[in-house]
């Protein structure tokens, strides 16, 4: 299981963090996880092959985690791509697409299969193929917005690895037990401790608050994601995350990462 960053910065790119997006390769098998502005341009920089993607999960519509969507998808067609994709995001995300391809003109030639989440407490089962299993639960922000669990399918007697992901979002202890015990949790941190007026008012989460998440669901390894253009030297997250839970890591553009068995 190998996680590689695209993107790690907030809603504001820079030149040292782009906006939202990541790969998770299960077992061979490839989930994009959310698509920011750019994001098949990254694709292309990693060497990873565009169509070997057919499956993308959206957390949700901000334009930070989703606006890189039609780009990708209408390169995919215009590299010939035959198969179908299976695109995970919350409701409204076809009508965005499907009005952007009729508005302008363009079509893709292949079938886009559309899993809209509408759903406010528990979890969902979103997806499953022979690698992994894809499990999706409500987080809190100005728009709905969804985490994912994603956990490998066992092979032989190793205990399955898994994977969760939470951007963006308020802080909320309702998500515990939905990334509970995980082998590596990917949390946003856009703000650091002493923003956690704003935090709380943009209902996105501090270090801080972060760490703490990491230490109540008692994960293998924490993750800081969706960092603050305003932090150049993002070590105070780190340090800030780090006074609760010890084992934390900040994500970079381009971090390639093992994800291990505790
Ligand atoms: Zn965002
Ligand atoms: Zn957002």
């Amino acid at each position: 299981m190998i996680l590689t960053i695209l993107g790690s910065g907030a809603a504001l790119p820079t030149g040292h963090r782009r906006c939202s997006a990541q790969v998770v390769n299960v077992n061979g098998f490839k989930l994009l996880i959310d698509c920011a502005e750019g994001t098949q341009d990254r694709i292309r920089y990693h060497r990873l092959k565009l169509q070997s993607f057919s499956t993308v999960l959206i957390s949700h519509l901000h334009g930070d985690h989703f606006f890189g969507l039609p780009g990708l998808l209408s390169t995919m067609h215009l590299c010939g791509r035959t198969e179908p994709v299976d695109i995970i995001a919350p409701r409204g995300a076809r009508q965005v697409i499907e009005t952007i391809f009729s508005l302008t003109g363009n079509h893709v030639g292949y079938e886009l299969r559309f899993n809209e989440m509408d759903f406010a407490e528990g979890e969902q089962r979103v997806f499953e193929c022979a690698c992994c299993t894809v499990d999706a639960f409500p987080l809190v922000h100005s728009v709905p917005t969804y985490g994912f669990r994603i956990t490998e399918v066992p092979r032989g007697n190793h205990a399955p690895r898994s994977y969760a992901y939470c951007c963006d979002t308020a802080y909320t202890e309702a998500i515990l037990p939905y990334v509970q015990g995980v082998d590596l949790l990917c949390v946003e941190s856009t703000f650091a401790n002493d923003l956690e007026v704003l935090a709380t008012q943009r209902q996105h989460l501090t270090a801080g608050q972060a760490g703490q998440l990491a230490r109540q669901a008692g994960v293998g390894e924490l993750m800081l994601t969706h960092i603050s253009a305003r932090y150049k030297e993002p070590e105070l997250l780190l340090d800030q995350a780090r006074a609760c839970f010890e084992n934390t890591i900040i994500a970079a553009d381009g971090l390639v990462k093992e994800i291990a068995r505790r």
